[in-house]
């Protein structure tokens, strides 16, 4: 603050200079001018203008206007110009003709006046708009540390306000232990990340469990959205980050939280932008700059991991993702019930959970919320289902991103994912879960993979509208992220691992890759169809279907 203010008072003072200048030459220039245009002749009448022709005192005569002046050596005198016989006096002595001289020296001194009034406002003018400027500037900046001081809040959130997302809690246990007791990691030399990537859609809960993993620790929580980092003031970014982490250093074990991290680490591509890079390269510096065990975790949230910067996702930074998808029916079922806890209702939550497939948490609260004010606007003291079903509509609405399937299209999905899920279990293709609303499909990765097993996953992103278009004759557009994947693998089989027939390839040999993997998709349905019936029956009931539950309907079948 002190700081800003001194900067502040620098251009006051030189503009205050400027101006005294200024106006002082003024002065001197008018005086200047007067001073030399100041006419002092003595104002003769004729006879003694006569007088002084005849004595030859005379030394010039000078036209000015309506005066003829008569210099002498050592006095000026003036007489009316019509007062004298002229061509006497012209013939006799030198003239001098001053009439347009002077009007020049009077033009002349009023441009001077003009264009020093003229530079004097601009200057006055364009030095208030700097100081306009730098007000506006040091204020914002001062503001800005004002609204959002680097502040370790408190957090009272704890794994019970947070429904659903077992997995997410799970693993996000050891962050809680090592920030509890980091001296036992640090005794046994263990390295914990010192970065957590949360990657989910919004409102799903990312900012509310990283309380929660606070609170549940007892250890400060410093929140930072990444978007505030970029707009204030230039060169306060990177500042705001070092004073971040300085801070939480100093109160550690602490966390820093980020919220979407990627309006600073969004990667580095056409569009610079100084002020993002600036703070994004403080950002790593200072995340190698500190110890593992230093005791500091920083959690960053985005929705958009694939537009992140390379550099925030290797070893040492944000080098653990956990996703967080939109809740399952599950997870909206202990949603619901934990924001009905404290409200009077008779609700079949599973209902209510049902009829709101791809609403994410913070949407099923509002639900809850209108819904507990029509009951009241009703006249009513407890909350029913129906009241649920009477303001979904309008919550929808307010919520344009939420996808929420009709009961078609849930349908078209059961028989769509379902048929990814026997495929994939036939196949042997590793997957967590496959869901009605979370296309996401949690294949485990490996460094080495075969042939067999890219074309055998290749054969799982065609089976959804492979079956789609046996069971509807349709193709629907919900296909469309799995065919970009099915054709990433025919071209990286084909030209990055070369396992094609021939070295020298062309786009024909993929196209026989896709066509002869479709059809072999197409085989296999009509074989599996009955499995496929029932898994699409277990999705249409349960929304997930875990690879385990798969294969038991499968082995019942076969
Ligand atoms: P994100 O950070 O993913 O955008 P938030 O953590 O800000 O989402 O969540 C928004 C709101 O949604 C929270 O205030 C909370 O009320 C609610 N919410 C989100 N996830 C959960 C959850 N798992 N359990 C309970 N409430 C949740």
């Amino acid at each position: 603050m002190k700081e800003t203010k001194q900067r502040f008072k620098v251009p006051v003072l030189q503009a205050k200079n400027m101006k005294i200048i200024v106006a002082l030459l003024l002065v001197l220039l008018t005086l200047l001018t007067f001073a030399m245009l100041r006419d002092t002749d003595t104002l003769i009448t004729h006879q003694q203008a006569n007088a002084l022709y005849s004595n030859n005192k005379i030394e010039k005569v000078i036209v000015d206007g309506e005066y003829i002046h008569l210099k002498t050596s050592d006095a000026g005198y003036k007489i009316y110009k019509d007062a004298i016989n002229k061509t006497a006096f012209f013939s006799k002595y030198p003239v001098e003709v001053y009439e347009g001289n002077s009007i020049m020296y009077a033009l002349l001194l009023l441009l001077l006046l003009v264009a020093s009034f003229i530079f004097l406002f601009r200057f006055v003018k364009q030095n208030r708009l700097q100081q306009l400027k730098h007000i506006r500037a040091t204020s914002k900046a001062e503001n800005e540390s004002h609204n959002e001081p680097v502040q370790a809040l408190t957090s009272s959130v704890t794994f019970k306000d947070v429904a659903g997302i077992k997995d997410v809690k799970e693993e996000l246990e050891e962050i809680i232990d090592f920030l509890k007791e980091p001296q036992k990691y640090r005794d046994l030399d263990i390295r914990l990340p010192k970065g957590v990537l949360l990657v989910g859609p919004p409102g799903v809960g990312k900012t509310l469990i990283s309380k929660a993993v606070a609170g549940e620790a007892n250890v400060p929580f410093f929140y930072q959205s990444g978007a505030s980092f970029v707009q204030i003031y230039v060169g306060m970014g990177a500042k705001r980050v070092s004073e971040l982490f300085k801070k939480a250093k100093q109160m550690a074990p602490s966390i820093i939280f980020i919220d979407e991290i990627d309006a600073v680490g969004k990667s580095r591509g056409e569009q610079r932008n100084d002020e993002r890079e600036a703070t994004l390269n403080q950002l790593l510096t200072e995340m190698d700059g500190f110890e593992d065990s230093s005791g500091v975790i920083i959690i960053g949230a985005t929705n958009k991991v694939e537009m992140l910067d390379e550099a925030l996702l290797r070893a040492g930074r944000f080098d653990r993702r956990i996703h967080i998808s939109l809740p399952d029916l599950e997870d909206r079922m202990q949603t619901l019930e934990l924001y009905l806890a404290h409200k009077p209702n008779k609700v079949n939550i599973e209902k209510v959970a049902r009829m709101t497939v791809g609403f994410n948490s913070a949407a099923l609260d509002t639900l809850t919320n209108e819904a507990a004010i029509f009951a009241m606007r009703e006249g009513r003291t407890v909350v029913e289902t129906s009241d649920f079903e009477s303001v979904k509509e309008k919550v929808l609405e307010g919520k344009r991103k939420i996808l929420s399937f009709t009961e078609e299209e849930r349908e078209i999905q059961a028989v769509y994912q379902g048929a990814k899920a026997v495929i994939a279990t036939w196949l042997d293709v590793e997957f967590d879960k496959i869901g009605i609303v979370n296309t996401r499909l949690l294949i485990q990765e490996h460094e080495i993979l075969s042939k067999s097993q890219l074309l055998s996953r290749l054969k799982m992103y065609l089976a959804g509208s492979i079956a789609t278009k046996m069971h509807y004759n349709e193709q629907f557009t919900n296909a469309a992220t799995d065919i970009v994947q099915a054709r990433e693998i025919v071209s990286k089989v084909i030209y990055t691992y070369a396992m094609g027939d021939n070295f020298m390839v062309n786009s024909q040999q993929e196209e026989d890759l896709l066509r002869d993997s479709a059809a072999e998709v197409s085989t296999l349905l009509k074989t599996l169809d009955k499995a496929l019936q029932e898994v699409s029956a277990y999705l249409l009931e349960h929304e997930n279907i875990t690879a385990e539950e798969c294969r038991v309907i499968l082995r019942k079948i076969f």
